[in-house]
């Protein structure tokens, strides 16, 4: 973790990434991207785009809206389904997912640390609190005094509560006034079932996920004021009331999505229609999506606002077993490729348990972040739930129909599909999903190409980011050997030929050692360094310095673009 504290540190220093609001005391878990984390991200979603979109003849692009009606998510299944179980800390009062509820430690905390307190942990009635109390008696031990007043525990201790490093929370130091140096633990693995007798975490309960807004002129906030008084002023009891505000608000709510997919999915007989497309083909989509997560968690990898990479592939339900297959490695294929350690990218197939009851199957990519395995991609085998329930639930005819007894794509194994045999057929078509976070990403291969160099000496290390030169924010440096003027028309001309190639190029002119120079662009992944020397003036060629080997070539100016261009293209 020390290192993903550096990467971090970097990202902060040298414009990947900001809190954001940070000058108003920042906002959590929400972050800004700086000139360089910009850049990044739209050299992966240019890699994603080109590979998934241009190099291929069946598919095309989409962008479709954010606000997402009421009747879209209710059919979909979000308005009743998108929950996470939520459990809350009494002594913290923070929110977790049960599966993701951490560790308690209760450890003496350093001399000074604690605060001397009284921590009340209240329980649902009398008879809980006296089970609660023998629990905190038994397991924290007898260093601890507590007292019962009614339904409320009193611990007696020197209290310490701090946030880990990455201000997750959830550690508690406990110094208890008898013991007062010597260790007291007690640990909470994982989390709490429902209804179990633990004095600090709550039963779970479900948790709807999705951001829910008004569009209405009139602030929706007045609107439950004003029916709430009616309903009081009726002698209505609290579900009533409940109900009735509901009933106001329903037509002008609106959601933020959730997962770009659903605009896809209702927009799909757009899309045939326009672009005259027929299964198989696939829609692409990328933009924001927002979840009101229980836990915001290693900076960009849970944030309330993300964005998402998502391929909708919409096939012959005969051919979908061959599709799932063809795109699980087709994606897996796509991450490797820019990777400098492939071992710390892997597939995982979900058990059945573990997928959405229309999902026939699914299997993630995960990356080894710091802290473990986490989820980078889903790519999911949907059947035809969401064009069903949007064909149901709204004036939409989705069926395709196939006049002509469908052949085969030769791509495609026999075994693999049954292949219709009675014509015409129709079907609601089936669809293969791919949904990547961008945002997930970026941090995956910010940590995989993290690099630091021992520099002897009791130096610091270096860092090195070993970025694919596809996905470096800044392509190429070119500097002028020293500060004398005589450099800078040749290192301007180099660098306006790369600017014109859509390469983002920085001239670097300060007065640091080149040698400095060099490491600063290593420290933020530029691939090549052009130096501009006493040579170039005679004979117009320049260095080219490889970030990962050092070495460096003498080449004409002229071939810069070239020498970059070739190995974009490897
Ligand atoms: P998790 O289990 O981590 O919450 P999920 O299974 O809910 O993820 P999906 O609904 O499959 O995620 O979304 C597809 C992708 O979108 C994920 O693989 C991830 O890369 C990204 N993603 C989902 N939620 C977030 C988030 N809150 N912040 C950043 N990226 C996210």
């Amino acid at each position: 973790m020390a290192a993903f504290r550096a990467l971090l540190d970097l990202c902060k220093r040298r414009g990947f990434l900001y809190q954001s609001a940070e000058i108003y005391g920042g906002l959590r878990g929400a972050y800004d991207y700086g000139p360089l984390g910009v850049e990044l991200k739209k050299n992966i979603l240019n890699s994603w785009w080109q590979r998934h979109v241009y190099w291929r003849d069946d598919m095309v692009g989409l962008d479709t809206s954010i606000l997402t009606p009421h009747p879209v998510l209710k059919a979909s299944g979000h308005v009743d389904e998108f929950t996470d179980l939520l459990v809350d800390c009494i002594l913290t009062k923070e929110r977790f997912r049960p599966d993701k509820a951490p560790t308690l430690e209760i450890m003496p905390a350093k001399e000074g640390q604690g605060i001397l307190g009284r921590i009340p942990v209240e329980a649902p009635d009398k008879a809980t609190a006296k089970t609660w109390q023998q629990l905190i008696q038994e397991q924290i031990s007898p260093g601890i005094r507590t007292t019962l007043e009614g339904k409320r525990i009193m611990l007696h201790v020197d209290a310490f509560v701090q946030p880990d490093a990455e201000g997750q929370g959830g550690r508690i130091d406990f110094v208890s006034n008898q013991e007062h140096g010597k260790p007291i633990s007690l640990d909470y693995h994982g989390y709490v079932e429902p209804n179990s007798n633990s004095p600090f975490l709550t039963a779970s309960r479900p948790f709807n996920l999705m951001f829910k807004t008004f569009l209405d002129p009139i602030d929706p906030i007045d609107r439950v004021i004003q029916t709430t008084i009616q309903e009081q002023e009726n002698k209505k009891g609290p579900i009533a009331i409940r109900e009735a505000v509901d009933q106001v608000l329903k037509p002008s709510t609106v959601y933020l999505r959730p997962e770009t997919a659903q605009g896809v999915f209702i927009n799909f007989e757009q899309v045939t229609r326009t672009m005259n497309k027929r299964p198989p083909f696939g829609i692409a989509q990328v933009g924001k999506s927002f979840r009101n997560e229980i836990r915001l968690e290693h900076g960009i990898f849970r944030t309330p606002e993300f964005e998402q990479l998502e391929l909708e592939y919409f096939i012959p339900p005969w051919e979908s077993s061959h599709w799932f297959k063809y795109w699980r490695e087709q994606r897996f294929k796509w991450w490797l490729e820019h990777a400098c350690h492939k071992e710390n990218f892997r597939q995982r197939d979900h058990e059945k348990h573990e997928m959405a009851h229309y999902a026939s199957a699914c299997t993630d990519v995960e990356y080894k972040y710091p802290w473990g395995w986490g989820e980078v991609e889903g790519v999911a085998h949907r059947g035809n739930y969401d064009l069903t329930q949007h064909i149901k639930n709204s004036a939409a005819a989705f069926e395709v129909i196939e006049e002509e007894a469908r052949v085969s794509s030769p791509l495609i194994q026999a075994d693999d599909c049954l292949i219709p045999t009675e014509k015409p057929v129709r079907y609601v078509p089936h669809v293969i999903e791919s949904s990547c976070g961008l945002n997930r990403t970026m941090l995956a291969y910010l940590c995989d190409a993290f690099h630091q160099v021992s520099e002897g000496n009791n130096k610091p290390p270096r860092s090195i980011l070993r970025l694919h030169p596809r996905l470096a924010p800044v392509k190429c440096a070119v500097m002028p050997l020293t500060g004398k003027p005589e450099f800078m028309p040749l290192a301007e001309s180099i660098a306006k030929s790369l600017r014109r190639r859509g390469w983002f190029t920085m001239v670097e002119a300060q007065k640091l050692k080149i040698g400095k120079r060099y490491y600063r662009h290593d420290e933020i992944g530029t691939p090549w360094c052009v130096t501009v020397d006493y040579q170039s003036l005679e004979d117009e060629t320049v260095t080219i310095r490889d970030r990962d080997t050092g070495n460096q070539e003498r080449i004409h100016w002229r071939d810069v673009k070239r020498f970059i261009g070739d190995q974009l293209m490897e």
